[in-house]
């Protein structure tokens, strides 16, 4: 069972980040050299980052692959702490990850989407962290479960951690899809239905897994009211060791940051604003409501239909008569401008709807 609520210290209370959005942590992948963070480190401050981020161990898809430089990188981001005065952040996978953290002074830790996937890892890190004041960003885990990513943060606020965020990074798929991972918007979205208190981060980087779909990410997830972004940023993108195909120099992070990117207000006092939205809102609640009707009435026919089938002992399924619904629906659609993908959605989760009701019919569970 989820928790109801998390306790959870709002992000601008932090001492990391502040308004306006977007709240910004940026560096590269992974910590390389010395050299490499202290100098994409430097090229950050001067563009107005205040939270660094490297990796120091990395989870590799295949052995053999650079895994990080280990602990002894994290000396080089106590550097850029004391030199740049910029906070810095890392990835920690194990207990033993977080204690050298600790030793070592790191200012925010982040849980990857591999291991978000595996309780067992979760809670050794939520026990490891305990009684510290470090706060823990949570990637979605590698699945799309939203179940799983609300058990990590779960796992981490009972341990006492209340300065507990999000972080959104696409989810693994078989499909064939232009980014890197799925970014299934309406997970994310309903995370932040559920706990709104929760500070949200969008990874653009991995989640597009190219710098050519950083902004139209970003952007994505601003217009959608998430308030922070991750972004790798590295001072020589083409030969970084990791993910070198989507990182961005700090200059052309500050470009798409400041001159690309637009951050909308959430919302207005202007009088005629007002007006025009509180009209547009009414006419669609009105809508809504003849979906409502509609949805029902369909759903009344199909049980009919439901108990028309039992009479005449006749299966439930008939696919032949969906694939020309769909059809039927996918041409008409075209009219409304609406897209293929779309009335697939909405039309397959009406028919498993209808299904389900009949089958409660013909086993005798509805009358
Ligand atoms: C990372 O942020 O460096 C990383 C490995 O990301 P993810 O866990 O999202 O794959
Ligand atoms: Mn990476």
């Amino acid at each position: 069972m989820a928790d109801k609520k998390m306790d959870i210290v709002p992000l601008y209370e932090w001492e990391m980040f502040t308004e306006p959005r977007p709240s910004v942590i940026a560096g590269p992948c992974s910590a390389e050299t010395e050299e490499q963070v202290m100098e994409t480190a430097k090229g950050l401050k001067d563009m107005g980052i205040n939270v660094f981020r490297a990796g120091i161990w990395k989870p590799r898809t295949h052995p053999g692959c650079f895994e990080g430089i280990g602990a002894p990188g994290l000396k080089w981001l106590q550097r850029v702490k004391e030199e740049y005065g910029l906070k810095v952040c890392t990835e920690v996978a194990s207990e033993k990850h977080v204690q050298e953290c600790i030793r070592h002074g790191v200012d925010l830790v982040w849980i990857g989407a591999r291991t978000t996937s595996n309780p067992f890892l979760v809670q050794e890190i939520a026990d490891a962290l305990k009684g510290t004041d470090i706060p823990v960003l949570v990637k979605n885990p590698a699945n799309p479960d939203l179940d799983l990513w609300i058990g990590a943060l779960e796992r981490l606020n009972r341990a006492g951690i209340r300065k507990l965020g999000v972080i959104h990074r696409g989810f693994s798929t078989f499909d064939k899809i232009k980014y890197r991972n799925d970014p299934h918007w309406e997970i994310a979205i309903e995370l932040r239905s559920l706990y709104p208190e929760l500070p949200f981060f969008v990874d653009p980087s991995h989640m597009g897994g190219s710098k050519d779909y950083l902004l139209e990410i970003a952007q994505r997830s601003l217009d959608l009211g998430f308030e922070g972004l991750m972004i790798e940023s590295h001072c020589n993108p083409p030969a970084a060791l990791s993910d070198a195909k989507q990182q961005l120099t700090p200059p052309q992070l500050s470009d798409m940051l400041y001159n690309q990117i637009v951050v909308r207000d959430a919302d207005s006092d202007a009088p005629e604003w007002r007006e025009n939205i509180d009209q547009l809102r009414a006419k669609i609640d009105i809508i809504d409501e003849n979906i409502l009707y509609a949805l029902g009435s369909r759903m009344k026919i199909s049980r009919q239909i439901g108990e028309y089938k039992k009479n005449n002992n006749i299966a439930i399924l008939q696919t032949a008569r969906w694939d020309s619904v769909i059809a039927k629906v996918a041409e008409k659609g075209r009219e409304y401008g609406l897209s293929e993908k779309f009335l697939g959605d909405v039309f397959n989760a009406i028919h498993e709807a209808s299904v389900e009701i009949q089958n409660q019919i013909i086993s005798d569970k509805i009358q």
